[in-house]
C-alpha cells in the first residue's frame, strides 16, 4: 500500500510546500516561517506493543521510516539510525511511578545529540546524492553548538559556523565547540543568545549572501524535531504497563524544540496525558498559556539553566500552528490558536532560581538524585503538577521527567549548591587540555556578513 506523501508547509503560510529533504536542506522557509509536516503517520497500538523489546535505534528507524521513508532507502536509513544512536538512555526510577529519563549519554552529554546526530547524517546523505555543499549557520546558548559541531565535524559536504554569546556559555560547552577546527568555525559574540539568533535569521534572509548556501541546524530545522519524537516513544515503551496507559512528561523548555518532538509523538498516537512545560524565569510561554497574550522577554533573563534563557522561543510559531493558529517570527499572533485545547494538553510552569537550586539540593539529599539546573526545572515541574492534581486517576500515574544535560556540564552550580564535584561525563574527559580556536566579534550583523563572505571566497 502506498502511503500519502507528507509535504512540509511554512508556518507563515506564504511559501510553496516542499519535500522533507528540501525542508531539511533549507532550514527556514523563504517567507521566514518554519516548516511543519502537513500530516503525520499513526503508530498503531500493535506497533507500540512491539517497541518494548526493540533497541532505541530500531524504534528510531521504525518511526522515521514512516515519516521520511519515501525519500530515503530503507537500508540506508536503518544504518544511519544505528550509527547515530549507539549510546545508552538511562531511565531512573525515583519513587512511585516517577522516572527521570537521562538524555545525556551522547558524545556532547546533552539531549541535543539526539537531534544533531540524526540531522547531520541525513543532510550528508542527501547532499552527497545531489553533489551539493552547504554551510550551516547556527546560534547557540551552549548545547546546540557543541552538539552540532560534534555531529557535523569532518563531513565532506558541510561547513559549520556557530555563534555563541561570549559570556553565557560554560567553559566546557565552549571547549566542545572550539577544540575541533577543520570544517567547524566558532564566533564569540559580544551579546546575548537572542542577538546571535537574530543575526543568524538576518543572514538567512540577506540577498547579498544568496551565493552561499546557508542552512540552519537550530531547532528551527524540521530535521532536528522529527528525531526528537523518538525518545518519547522509547521511554513510554520501556515504562508503561499497558499500551494505553497515559503518561505525563515534564520537558525543560527554552526554544521548545524538545516539546515539539513530544507534540509530534502525541500526534502520532503516543498516549500522553499531559506535557508539563517547565521553564525558568523566562516565563513568556507559561504567561501566554495563562493569559492568552504573548509578550516576549527582551533581554532574556539570565538563569543557571542557561540553555533555557530564551525570551522568544523559535518554535513557538510551530506550537501555535499545531493548535490551529498563526504566529509570525516577531511573535505577533495573526490567528489565535485553540487555547482551550492547548491548556488541555499542556501544563506550563515557570520555576525561579531559588526553587531551581532548592530542587537540586532536595533531590540529592532525599532521593540521591543528581540533577543539573535544566533537569531540576523539569523535576520541579512534575512536583508542581502533581501537587495541583492530587485527585488524578490513576492515583500513581506514570511521570517521566527529562534530564537534558549531564550534571558535569554545570560544575559551578553543583559545587555551589551541593558542595560536590560531579563526576565527569565520559565524553568530557580529555577536553581540558585541548587548545581552543575561535573569533571574537561585536554584536553587529554587518561584521557577521563580512565574515561569511570572506570565509567563502
Ligand atoms: C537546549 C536545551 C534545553 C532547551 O531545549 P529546547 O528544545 O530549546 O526547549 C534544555 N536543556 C538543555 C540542557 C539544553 O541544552
Amino acid at each position: 500500500m502506498k502511503r500519502k506523501t507528507i509535504k512540509y508547509y511554512s508556518t507563515n503560510l506564504n511559501s510553496p510546500e516542499v519535500s522533507f529533504s528540501e525542508a531539511l536542506l533549507k532550514g527556514l522557509a523563504p517567507d521566514g516561517g518554519l516548516y511543519l509536516p502537513d500530516s503525520l503517520p499513526i503508530i498503531s497500538t500493535r506497533e507500540l506493543g512491539s517497541y518494548p523489546c526493540k533497541e532505541y535505534s530500531e524504534i528510531a528507524y521504525n518511526i522515521l521510516n514512516k515519516i521520511i521513508g519515501n525519500e530515503i532507502d530503507k537500508e540506508e536509513l536503518s544504518k544511519l539510525c544505528a550509527d547515530a544512536y549507539n549510546f545508552e538512555i538511562p531511565l531512573e526510577k525515583i519513587y512511585d511511578r516517577k522516572y527521570i529519563m537521562r538524555l545525556d549519554q551522547g558524545p556532547t552529554a546533552s539531549f541535543k545529540d539526539f537531534a544533531a546526530r540524526m540531522m547531520s547524517r541525513l543532510m550528508q546523505h542527501f547532499l552527497s546524492h545531489k553533489n551539493q555543499h552547504v554551510t550551516i549557520l547556527t546560534a547557540t546558548s551552549g548545547d546546540t553548538g557543541s552538539a552540532v559541531a560534534n555531529a557535523f565535524y569532518g563531513l565532506n559536504n558541510i561547513k559549520v559556523v556557530i555563534l555563541f554569546p561570549a559570556e553565557e556559555v560554560t567553559l566546557m560547552q565552549r571547549k566542545q565547540m572550539t577544540t575541533l577546527q577543520d570544517n567547524i568555525s566558532v564566533l564569540a559574540i559580544n551579546g546575548k543568545f537572542d542577538d546571535c539568533q537574530r543575526m543568524v535569521k538576518m543572514a538567512f534572509l540577506d540577498p547579498a549572501l544568496s551565493d552561499i548556501s546557508l542552512t540552519s541546524a537550530n531547532s528551527i530545522n524540521i530535521g532536528r524535531l522529527l528525531p526528537q519524537s523518538v525518545y518519547y516513544f522509547y521511554a513510554y515503551a520501556k515504562l508503561a504497563t499497558t499500551t494505553d496507559e497515559k503518561v505525563i512528561f515534564s520537558v525543560p523548555s527554552g526554544n521548545f524544540g524538545n516539546l515539539m518532538g513530544g507534540l509530534i509523538a502525541k500526534k502520532m498516537g503516543l498516549p500522553v496525558k499531559k506535557f508539563v512545560i517547565s521553564t525558568n524565569e523566562n516565563d513568556e510561554v507559561p504567561e501566554f498559556l495563562h493569559t492568552g497574550k504573548y509578550k516576549l522577554i527582551t533581554p532574556s533573563k539570565n538563569c543557571i539553566s542557561s540553555a533555557m534563557n530564551v525570551g522568544h522561543p523559535s518554535n513557538l510559531a510551530r506550537i501555535v500552528a499545531f493548535y490551529g493558529g498563526v504566529m509570525d517570527e516577531s511573535g505577533n499572533v495573526i490567528k489565535s490558536p485553540d487555547l482551550n485545547q492547548m491548556r488541555e494538553d499542556l501544563f506550563a510552569v515557570s520555576v525561579n532560581e531559588e526553587e531551581t537550586k532548592r530542587t537540586i539540593d532536595e533531590a540529592y539529599r532525599k532521593y540521591d538524585l543528581l540533577l543539573e539546573p535544566h533537569g531540576a526545572v523539569a523535576w520541579k515541574g512534575t512536583k508542581e503538577y502533581s501537587s495541583r492534581n492530587k485527585n488524578i486517576r490513576p492515583a500513581k500515574p506514570l511521570y517521566i521527567s527529562l534530564e537534558t544535560a549531564h550534571p558535569s556540564k554545570f560544575p559551578d552550580a553543583l559545587r555551589q549548591i551541593l558542595k560536590i564535584e560531579p563526576p565527569l561525563a565520559p565524553s568530557l574527559l580529555n577536553l581540558e587540555n585541548k587548545p581552543e580556536h575561535f573569533h571574537s566579534m561585536e554584536n553587529s550583523y554587518s561584521l557577521l556578513k563580512e565574515f561569511l563572505i570572506k570565509y567563502h571566497k
